[in-house]
């Protein structure tokens, strides 16, 4: 390892750890899943989200209103759908349920 890839390796850890004590702090004030509740649900929230994905852009990583509180599976989900945005446009319309 560089002296360079060494510094910047440090310096993702120092804001990774900066980030979870963030985090922390946001979820405890916005302890429930803002995209469940969107839909009628109550879930505990376990992630702060990036609305906009910050893609190593640290300015809209701390920008708080860039921020949303999701539970685990929403925060899986919009990955994917971040990730492939034309599989995911509609994934938080909830689907109406078969009748057996
Ligand atoms: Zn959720």
């Amino acid at each position: 390892m560089t002296v360079a890839t060494h510094r910047r390796t440090r310096r993702a850890e120092y804001h990774d750890r900066a980030w979870a004590r963030e985090a922390i702090k946001y979820l405890s004030a916005n302890p429930l899943c803002v995209e469940c509740a969107k839909i009628g649900r109550t879930t505990k929230a376990r992630e702060v989200d990036h609305i906009e994905p910050f893609k190593g852009d640290y300015t809209l990583k701390w920008t708080e209103s860039n921020w949303q509180a999701l539970c685990k599976s929403c925060q899986s989900m919009k990955t994917r759908r971040d990730q492939n945005p034309p599989l995911f446009e509609s994934w938080f319309v909830p689907k109406p349920r078969a009748t057996p």
